[in-house]
């Protein structure tokens, strides 16, 4: 019970597994009282086995938790020259009880027990590792930029299947104004899949090919053309000293993490442009149903990480309101990044970076 919960309490950026000290209990399945008491937080013992800690390779193990003092002991013995460090949970009430012998009640209390003490020691591990630093990076705007984002895509695709279009972005833009999911990040939708994503925008596309008379059929082919070329590599620019402030963060000890309001494709794009060894995760909206600035992404975003907004959290962007307002909304402190532009009132992407180091430094 305990590994499950701690599991779910750290996210997937960490891996925990479970093994106990005693030799002759290994390669029993879980407890049908654990695996009913899981199964009502929606986690699933069902397969699980036991192992004997003697059994498992220590390298890459740096924490420990174990239910009482005398498990600490034994599994400290079997540490030999490695070092994790251990930890016993609810050490001072000396540990978890044991619900053995007290029925469903008893391991009933025991898991709401684990659910008190785990939160703690999850920020105890996070803090250990530093994995409580997170950066989140708004896309668009702050870190690379699509040429006139979707009415250029839109105007691409229409080339495509007509060389003679005539069309403008300028034509094309008012027709997609207030049609994408972000434009309503009050409401959080069911989570879509790409398919379902692009086909729910397909007929919006149709609407504005048509609306610049367009015929149907070749607005229905040209609509099927906007998700390749919104993502075409070449159509994007990444924005001067993206690199270096990821970098910048990165080398602080930072997680760097995209967050965007954008289509099914961001993670693959963000590989392909060169960012992939200083980005550890990509969230796009599409893949949430939450658009910033909705809480519910940051929040999202952070229970998949395994962090809080009482983490070292942090938003760099280049919009007040989806990026600045809603991580401040979420807890989240943020820093507005808008020096891409040249009507800009902030500072350069890197400048935003080193500002949020600076300040972290001066913190600690
Ligand atoms: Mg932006």
């Amino acid at each position: 019970m305990m590994s499950s919960l701690l599991q779910r309490e750290l996210g997937d950026g960490f891996v925990v597994q479970s093994a106990g000290p005693d030799k002759d209990l290994a390669g029993r399945p879980a407890n049908y009282r654990s695996v009913g008491c899981m199964r009502e937080r929606g986690l699933d013992l069902s397969g699980h086995v036991s192992r004997w800690i003697g059994s498992v390779a220590l390298d890459g193990i740096d924490w420990i938790v174990t239910v009482g003092p005398d498990e600490a002991r034994r599994v400290r013995a079997h540490l030999g020259n490695h070092s994790a460090t251990v930890i016993v949970a609810n050490a001072e009430h000396g540990g978890i009880p044991d619900p053995y012998e007290l029925g469903m009640d008893g391991y009933r209390e025991c898991a709401a027990l684990l659910d008190r003490v785990l939160p703690g020691i999850a920020q105890q591990i996070r803090v250990g590792t530093g994995s409580d630093r997170i950066v989140f990076w708004d896309f668009d705007g702050t870190l690379a930029r699509r040429e006139n984002l979707w009415s250029g895509a839109l105007l691409d695709a229409w080339r495509r299947v007509d060389d003679q279009a005539v069309g403008t972005v300028e034509q094309l833009r008012p027709h997609l104004r207030d049609r994408f999911p972000w434009h309503d990040s009050l409401t959080v939708r069911t989570a879509q899949t790409p398919d379902e994503w692009w086909a729910a925008l397909h007929p919006v596309f149709v609407e504005a090919y048509t609306a610049l008379g367009v015929d149907a059929v070749r607005a229905d082919e040209a609509a099927s053309h906007v998700p390749a070329e919104f993502y075409r590599r070449d159509a994007w620019t990444v924005i001067d000293g993206a690199e270096g402030a990821l970098s910048v963060t990165k080398t602080a000890g930072y997680r760097n993490i995209i967050l965007s309001n954008h289509a099914p494709e961001l993670p693959t794009l963000v590989d392909t442009l060169g960012f992939g060894g200083l980005v550890e995760q990509t969230f796009t909206s599409a893949a949430i149903g939450a658009e910033k600035p909705n809480p519910a992404i940051f929040e999202f975003a952070m229970a998949r990480l395994g962090v809080t907004a009482a983490s070292d959290v942090w938003m760099i962007g280049d919009n007040r309101i989806a990026d600045i307002q809603g991580a401040r909304n979420a807890g989240i402190r943020a820093i507005l990044a808008d020096g891409a532009y040249p009507n800009s009132t902030g500072m350069t992407v890197l400048e935003a970076a080193r500002h949020l180091v600076a300040f972290t430094n001066k913190e600690r």
